[in-house]
């Protein structure tokens, strides 16, 4: 049997908007040899109607929307929020979902170990496992089709991912489209998770992962990059962290080494966005001073759906409006691609084929005295103490 690619390999993301939308069923996703996912198609059963390219939010763009609000915000549940990447703006909506319109959602799950896939559900149980950025890609397996059907039936949906999983969604959602909520993130980019999986068992030979995450937060951060896992087959050293800066995968996920092509010309890298609302890291947080030592959401609100989310949750966190230019020239997501940097040539044959020591020693920049001081400063003095030095300092 002979596939044959549907678009340009550096352009596709891997949505699933095309094999969601075949008529003949004759798209499947393959793994490439970097472990990334990418359609192929069955030519002997394919009837060249054309529908996947008309729907390729990489071929042919998703509507794009200037924003209408912005905010930097936090829950104002500390418990619920606790788990969430910065100030909860993903649980909240999930939640009014959820409990106030018995609807689904659908985001990111880290399953069985490190499987990182999209599933649907419809209880806080189940949306909570979908709490906190996973920095790889996740596999959006038959998400699209269940979504479809969801709004066909007039139940309401909230969909999560990131920018082009949005775009993917929206350019097949034909009915239903005021049931469909969805919030896209601002992203950097996805690293390939199968390969991720392969080198996590090359580099530290776990066999299982459990509770496993990308971010922490604790009384000296507000928000740390370190993994952090529970190996319940041990007794002794059952739970690990590994900091950003001493693996080599993680550090090229922050120096953009090792994303998916196509995010290095990202076309959803831009100020104007394609879901209701986009949700990320607020990077202007000091400004804000009545939310000073909180971790903060930046939530814009780019649609009238995206009002009617926004106004059914607001009661829920304790906000301001907020500066989106500022924001736009802070975090480089809102404005362009990262770069490709040149060892992104090099990094998944780097992965196979070099050992771990060379790996480590290649991927992993070395740390000048600055950094360390300044590391040992964040570990040592709890944010709070550190924002009353500040106050003082400014006093004086
Ligand atoms: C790969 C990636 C890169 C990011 N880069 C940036 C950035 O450069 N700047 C910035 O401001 N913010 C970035 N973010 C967003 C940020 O990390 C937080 O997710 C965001 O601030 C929302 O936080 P929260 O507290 O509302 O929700 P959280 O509890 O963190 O949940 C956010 C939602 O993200 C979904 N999600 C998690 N991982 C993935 C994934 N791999 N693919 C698709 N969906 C996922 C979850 O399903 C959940 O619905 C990135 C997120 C990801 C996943």
């Amino acid at each position: 049997m002979t596939n044959i690619s549907i678009i340009s390999k550096d352009n596709c993301t891997g949505c699933s908007a095309c094999i969601t939308i075949c008529p003949q069923k004759c798209i499947e996703m393959q793994v490439d040899e970097e472990q990334f996912n990418y359609p192929k198609i069955d030519e002997k059963k394919c009837i060249d109607c054309g529908l996947c390219l008309k729907t390729c939010p990489a071929d042919a763009p998703t509507q794009l929307y200037d924003n209408l609000e912005v905010y930097a915000a936090t829950g104002k549940n500390k418990a619920i929020v606790e788990k969430s990447s910065s100030g909860g703006a993903f649980i909240l909506c999930a939640q009014y979902v959820i409990e106030k319109l018995n609807g689904y959602v659908c985001g990111a799950v880290l399953e069985d170990g490190l499987n990182l896939k999209h599933k649907i559900v419809n209880t806080m149980d189940d949306v909570q496992k979908m709490q906190g950025s996973k920095y790889i890609q996740s596999d959006m397996e038959n998400c699209f089709e269940i979504i479809i059907n969801l709004l066909k039936a007039g139940k309401y949906v909230l969909f999560s991912g990131t920018p082009c999983q949005v775009a993917g969604l929206r350019k097949i959602v034909k009915k239903g489209e005021d049931y469909l909520f969805t919030l896209d993130l601002i992203c950097h980019g996805v690293p390939s998770a199968y390969a991720f999986s392969y080198y996590m068992k090359k580099m530290y030979g776990e066999e299982e992962y459990s509770n496993f995450t990308f971010r922490q937060r604790n009384k000296y951060l507000l928000t740390s990059y370190p993994y952090f896992h529970e190996n319940v087959q041990k007794k002794r050293d059952r739970y690990k962290l590994i900091e950003a800066f001493e693996d080599p995968f993680y550090q090229s996920f922050i120096e953009g080494n090792n994303y998916r092509e196509s995010c290095y010309t990202c076309r959803y890298a831009q100020a104007r966005r394609c879901g209701d609302i986009t949700i990320g890291d607020c990077a202007n947080s000091n400004a804000y001073k009545s939310l000073l030592g909180r971790s903060l959401s930046s939530i814009v609100v780019n649609t009238e759906q995206g009002s009617k989310l926004w106004n059914g949750v607001k009661e829920q966190f304790e906000y301001v409006i907020a500066d989106y230019e500022k924001e736009v020239k802070l975090n480089k997501q809102l404005h362009e691609p990262v770069n490709r940097p040149n060892k992104r040539e090099d990094f998944y044959y780097d992965l196979k084929e070099m050992g771990n020591d060379d790996f480590k020693e290649k991927y992993c920049s070395k740390r000048g005295l600055k950094e360390k001081i300044k590391h040992f400063i964040l570990w040592h003095i709890p944010v709070k103490t550190r924002i009353k030095l500040k106050k003082l300092m400014g006093r004086i």
